[in-house]
């Protein structure tokens, strides 16, 4: 068994298989080690007997840990990519930015630390702020982005000490299984232990006694799952869930310039990204415009198997997945006007092409629910007021696009935006020392930044009088 389980430094078979299909073909391409319960325990377990010695052993020396982790995923940087792509399905050159910002995040949260704080300093004393690990973190990862979003928990979790069971989503446990067997190599044993599971242990994790921290990044319908069954232990958590996001053009800008960069803010990862465009606003004098640029680049648009030549939109991830875009696509036929794609691609795999829908209504599934994959509809819009209402209208709030030739004039709409990262004139910049996170049901606490690492450490608060008093 090529890809194996990691359990207490030891790369091990799991008590079953799991088959892995490489999207683009819908064909079982490899098998992976399946964990069953009793797995997941001595993860658990072993995360928890080092625990004590990771925390103890300081920052720099974790640091230089994460630095080695960071030079072996290097070391095999074309594997990962290639094999990215193959489990997940996006093109070449997504994943070897997914792979490059992996090992980037490895060397700078390595590198971050959360020293003793004085909050306060008098001659009688001092008020102090200890930053210190929780103990074991859970990292619980979903299939869009399976190699920068382990380590976006992986790398600070452990950089201030904690230790870690992470899991895949069962449709791309390849690469975390890889990224075990260089961790194998070169963490004491039980810091990291990686489980792969059929959807099926994730609610096991969540309540476990002995995880201290659950980060998630899925669905928010499984985030709430998560929160539930986070409850009867009071585990701290992190979730990063869905988004719908609103991408709104502003009457000043050149249709021709600006439709390139909405059509990618929506479907870069075949639009499976929570931070994703997936609802565009326009101004009426500019409705049929703007339509029309996004229809022809969504005609114009090379989709093919990530690992060809050209490939700029994939297949989407899953069968699953696949049917439900094509299920909203088809209701939107009803409501509105296909004016590119609208239905799958005439081959094996889980293609849909690029689609983009007009004059459809507020209330249409395409516009009110989480696509997750390369549809988009175009909405029509008359005043600024108006179009921040309808953005804000939304259980969401992750993120959101504005695009103007007056930057003052996108900040003030920015600045009545309802989400947890806004983007003026440009979309997806995430600086690792830049907190993201959601607002509203898009979830709860942050990741990145210090706002981040602090996520994955509790306060201890130390009062000093400098004397017994009298
Ligand atoms: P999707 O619904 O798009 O498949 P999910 O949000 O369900 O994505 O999956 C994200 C991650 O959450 C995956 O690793 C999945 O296995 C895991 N997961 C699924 N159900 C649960 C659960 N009840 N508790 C914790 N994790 C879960």
């Amino acid at each position: 068994m090529a890809y194996r389980l990691l359990i207490d430094g030891k790369l091990v078979d799991g008590a079953s298989t799991l088959d892995v299909i490489d999207p683009a073909t819908g064909a079982v391409f490899e098998t992976c080690a399946r964990a069953d319960e009793a797995q997941l325990e001595q993860a658990i377990a072993a995360a928890k007997r080092a625990f004590p010695a990771w925390a103890a052993l300081g920052h720099e020396k974790r640091r230089d840990y994460l630095n080695q982790l960071a030079d072996a995923m290097q070391g095999r940087y074309d594997e990962f990519c290639k094999l990215l792509t193959r489990e997940q399905g996006k093109p070449l050159a997504q994943s070897q930015f997914e792979v490059g910002g992996a090992i980037a995040a490895l060397r700078y949260f390595g590198e971050q630390d959360l020293p003793l704080e004085t909050i306060r300093e008098t001659e009688d004393g001092k008020i102090l702020e200890q930053r210190t690990p929780l103990g074991v973190v859970a990292a619980i990862t979903p299939w869009n982005f399976p190699v920068i979003l382990l380590m976006m928990k992986l790398a600070p979790a452990l950089s201030v000490g904690n230790t870690m069971v992470a899991k895949p989503a069962p449709s791309t446990p390849l690469t975390t299984a890889l990224f075990g067997e260089l961790a194998a190599e070169i963490l004491p044993p039980g810091v990291l232990n990686v489980i792969v599971d059929a959807n099926d242990l994730g609610g096991k994790i969540t309540a476990h006694s002995d995880i201290a921290k659950v980060s998630f990044t899925g669905s928010t319908g499984t985030g709430k799952r998560v929160m539930e069954s986070a409850a009867g232990t009071l585990k701290r958590l992190t979730l990063e869930l869905g988004g719908n996001d609103a991408a709104i053009i502003l009457d000043d800008v050149d249709a021709k310039e600006v439709a390139p960069k909405v059509f990618q803010a929506a479907m870069v990862n075949a639009g499976q990204v929570c931070l994703a465009a997936k609802r565009v606003y326009a101004p009426r004098s500019m409705y049929d415009a703007i339509c029309e640029e996004l229809a022809k680049l969504a005609r114009e648009a090379v989709v093919d198997d990530g690992l060809n030549q050209g490939a700029e939109i994939g297949p989407l991830q899953n069968k699953q997945q696949y049917e439900k875009v094509l299920e909203i696509i088809e209701e939107a036929k009803a409501q509105g006007k296909v004016i590119a794609g609208g239905a799958a691609l005439d081959r094996e795999g889980y293609f849909i092409a690029p689609t983009v829908v007009r004059d459809l209504p507020d209330s249409a599934r395409l516009v009110r629910e989480e696509q997750f994959g390369p549809a988009i509809p175009v909405l029509v819009y008359d005043t600024i007021e108006e179009v921040i209402e309808r953005a804000n209208d939304s259980e969401y709030g992750l993120g959101g696009t504005i695009w103007t030739n007056d930057a003052d004039r996108g900040l003030q709409v920015a600045l009545q935006v309802q989400s947890g990262t806004v983007w003026v004139n440009k979309h997806l910049d995430m600086p690792f020392d830049v907190p993201f996170g959601g607002a509203k049901q898009s979830g709860i606490g942050r990741e990145q930044g210090i706002d981040g690492m602090k996520e994955f450490t509790q306060a201890k608060i130390i009062n000093v009088a400098n004397k017994i008093a009298a």
